[in-house]
C-alpha cells in the first residue's frame, strides 16, 4: 500500500531483483479499520509479475468469505487478525484447506497470551507495531517489548513459529526488533517508499542492515 500504484509493474521487479523475500499486501475493508486498500485483483496482478511469496495482511472484519477469493488470486500466506473473527480456530484452518499457510495477526494492545490455543495452525506471528489503517504513522515504542517477551513465550512451547513486524519500522530500528527476535519486518513508508530517496537506493541500505543483523 506504500508503493506507487502507477508504477507497481517496475517496483515489484526492482525490489525482486534487490533481494526482498515476500510482498506484503495490506488488505483493509473499512470496517475492521477505518479505511479501503488492495483487493484480489491486485493480488492476481503481482502473483503475474513475481515468482516470490505474497502474504495478504486480512485486516477485514470477515476473513473467513475472503480466504477462498484471496488464495485463488495467488497468495500464499493469508493473515487475518486474532481480534477479527469470532472463530479465529476456524478461520486458521480454512485457511489450511484452501491451501495457504496462516499467519495471525495482532494489534498492538492484544496480550499474546491470546495466541495459546492457535499457536499450532500458523506459521507467522504478526507483531503489529502501529494501530493499523494507514500508512506512515510511528512506531510504537512498547511493541519492542512485547517482540522480545513473543520470542520468549514462543521458545517456552517449543513451536516453530516466526516473528513478523508491521507497522513504522525504520532503518535503525531493525536491529533492535532483530536482536529482540523477529524475523521479518514489513518495510513500508517508514524504510523503503520515501518520497526523497530513489527506492534501489533505499532497499540496498535496508537490506544491508537487515543482513547485518540476522
Ligand atoms: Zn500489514
Amino acid at each position: 500500500m506504500c508503493a506507487d500504484l502507477l508504477k507497481m509493474g517496475e517496483q515489484v521487479r526492482l525490489l525482486e531483483e534487490g533481494g526482498v523475500h515476500l510482498f506484503h499486501i495490506d488488505v483493509m475493508d473499512g470496517h475492521f479499520v477505518p479505511n479501503l486498500t488492495l483487493g484480489p485483483d491486485f493480488v492476481a496482478a503481482i502473483r503475474g509479475a513475481t515468482e516470490l511469496p505474497i502474504d495478504c495482511h486480512l485486516m477485514v472484519a470477515d476473513p473467513d468469505s475472503l480466504i477462498p477469493v484471496f488464495a485463488d488470486a495467488g497468495a500464499n500466506i493469508l493473515i487475518p487478525h486474532l481480534e477479527a473473527p469470532h472463530h479465529i480456530d476456524r478461520t486458521l484452518r480454512l485457511i489450511g484447506d484452501v491451501g495457504c499457510k496462516a499467519g495471525v495477526a495482532l494489534n498492538p494492545a492484544t496480550p499474546i497470551e491470546g495466541l495459546e490455543h492457535v499457536l499450532e495452525l500458523v506459521e507467522l506471528v504478526v507483531v503489529m507495531s502501529v494501530n493499523p489503517g494507514f500508512a506512515g504513522q510511528k512506531f510504537i515504542p512498547y511493541v519492542l517489548d512485547k517482540v522480545a517477551r513473543l520470542r520468549r513465550y514462543l521458545g517456552s512451547r517449543d513451536v516453530d513459529v516466526g516473528i513478523m513486524v508491521d507497522g513504522g519500522v525504520t532503518v535503525e530500528l531493525i536491529p533492535k526488533l532483530a536482536a529482540a527476535g523477529a524475523d521479518i519486518v514489513v518495510a513500508g513508508s517508514s524504510c523503503l517508499f520515501l518520497k526523497d530517496v530513489p527506492l534501489a537506493d533505499a532497499l540496498a541500505e535496508l537490506l544491508a542492515v537487515a543482513r547485518q543483523s540476522e
